[in-house]
């Protein structure tokens, strides 16, 4: 929201920051009278250099404070590289952050290509094999004589095996906040959240109420809405943590595109006009940093998690099992898939190199299935093994493009109306994420090449100046200015 009595505070973070492109553009293009109350300015300003002086000769002489920096982290679930690459899209704010910052031709996601696994690696910087969260949830009763369910309500102490920088920032005393992420409900290093389901004490829940954002009847009821519904309260949530708390780390996770591409497919002008919707919940954010007074230092990164690909084909692979003997009371090895779109993991009771050869051989050049993977074979491919964890399945199947994986096919491939998914190798272009960089300690580089989202975390670990170490990624040093 463009203020029209910008405060003298606005005035200064603007005269302060006009070489970093963010702050001053965006100051110069909402406020028309930019420029006026120089002299007042002016005074603010010699108090600012002398204490920023300060506070040089300090943090020069302890290198591991954090640096003053704050990151606010939008992933805009779904947006497939591709998608940017539209000069037509109707995304004036992600254009104009683009332009001031710098921008990748696409950001590779880890395999799986689906959302816990890849929001997982962006903070965790590393992939599936170490941290080992393969579907949205943790996988229980596998290698049962029933079949094996996800568990989203799991605690990220038990979920995600290795640190993540929000524990990092938390560590250093930090303020971390998440809205809606995924893989971290009750996560110790988080101070403000909003859950994806609400909590109905919650404080920031309460706050909406008492805004009047939302009602107490919807909070009560907060999976009833539509996604747009919840991604527009989602953002009002954010804004909030950062107007009254002031985040150092914000990590917000919007949903809306990939809930209709997934209804509708992609390439379609759905998710054309729900992309100008997050657009403006982008907007809402950053106009809360600005409102905030936090904007001269803050970062921006906007992410995505994986692309979307449409298809018109089903397949089934549970029906198959039950055809051939392996699933229900006379199997002696019962053996059960979990139908992920893109890919689906089967777990046998009793694994053997044996089983696993004849279960590789039932689905190998059936319709539709791309590869029947070993363990060891999906581990060249950074999936981990049954060795490493529970969660790993004994054989991983990759549908063909244009087809997925689901419960719902009466044959084993059979035809079915168009609509999205994802879960494809992470080679597959449709696969790609999105990245932007914009805001304090972003150069203005424009385009660059195409990087690894396990980068994600040692950037910003680099940005708030935390210690992140052993990780597989390493900060994106190209496009952090040297201040
Ligand atoms: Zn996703």
């Amino acid at each position: 929201m463009c203020s029209a009595d910008l405060s003298d505070r606005a005035l200064l973070i603007t005269f302060q920051t006009r070489s970093n492109s963010l702050a001053w553009t965006i100051e110069s293009v909402c406020n028309p009278e930019f420029g006026r109350g120089t002299e007042k300015m002016l005074h603010r300003v010699t108090a600012v250099l002398a204490v920023s002086a300060l506070m040089g000769a300090c943090c020069a002489s302890v290198n591991a404070q954090p640096s003053g920096r704050k990151v606010v982290v939008i992933s805009l679930d779904a947006f497939g590289a591709e998608s940017l690459s539209d000069p037509q899209l109707p995304a004036p704010t992600l254009h104009k952050l683009m332009k001031m910052g710098a921008y990748a031709t696409s950001m590779k996601p880890i395999n799986p290509t689906v959302t816990w696994p890849n929001h997982t690696a962006m903070v965790s910087g590393v992939n599936a094999s170490r941290h080992h969260v393969i579907v949205n949830g943790l996988i229980v009763n596998q290698r049962t004589d029933t079949p094996p369910k996800i568990e989203p309500h799991t605690p990220r102490s038990e979920l995600v095996a290795v640190p993540t920088v929000y524990d990092a920032a938390h560590k250093a005393g930090l303020v971390t906040a998440e809205v809606d992420w995924v893989a971290i409900e009750k996560a110790d290093g988080i101070t403000w959240r909003f859950t994806e389901y609400s909590d109905s004490h919650g404080p920031i829940e309460r706050d909406l109420v008492q805004q009047g954002a939302m009602t107490e009847e919807q909070l009560a009821h907060f999976n009833n809405p539509s996604q747009a519904w919840r991604d527009r309260i989602y953002t009002l949530a954010a804004v909030d943590i950062i107007k009254k708390h002031h985040p150092d780390l914000m990590l917000l996770h919007l949903l809306a595109l990939d809930s209709i591409e997934h209804e509708t497919g992609f390439g379609n002008d759905s998710g054309r006009n729900t992309i100008a919707f997050l657009d403006d919940r982008v907007k809402d954010v950053i106009d809360a940093v600005r409102e905030a007074g936090d904007l001269d230092r803050t970062t921006f990164l906007i992410v995505s998690d994986h692309g979307q690909m449409s298809v018109h084909k089903h397949l089934n692979a549970n029906l198959l099992l039950r055809q051939s003997g392996l699933q229900g009371a006379s199997s002696a090895n019962p053996t059960f898939a979990i139908p992920e779109g893109g890919f689906a993991l089967l777990y046998q009771k009793h694994a053997t190199e044996q089983s696993t050869a004849a279960l590789k051989t039932l689905f190998t050049a059936k319709p539709g299935v791309r590869a029947a993977l070993s363990p060891a074979e999906a581990a060249k491919d950074g999936w981990p093994t049954p060795a490493e964890t529970n969660q790993a399945p004994d054989l991983l199947l990759y549908a063909e493009n244009g087809y997925a994986f689901s419960g719902k096919a009466d044959q084993f491939a059979v035809d079915a109306k168009e609509s999205g998914a994802h879960g494809y190798p992470n080679t597959e272009p449709l696969m790609k994420e999105i990245f932007i960089a914009a805001g304090a300690g972003i150069e203005n580089k424009g385009e660059i090449g195409e990087f690894n989202n396990v980068d994600i975390a040692p950037t910003i670990a680099r940005l708030l100046n935390v210690p992140l170490p052993n990780v597989d990624g390493k900060p994106l040093t190209e496009i952090l200015s040297a201040k």
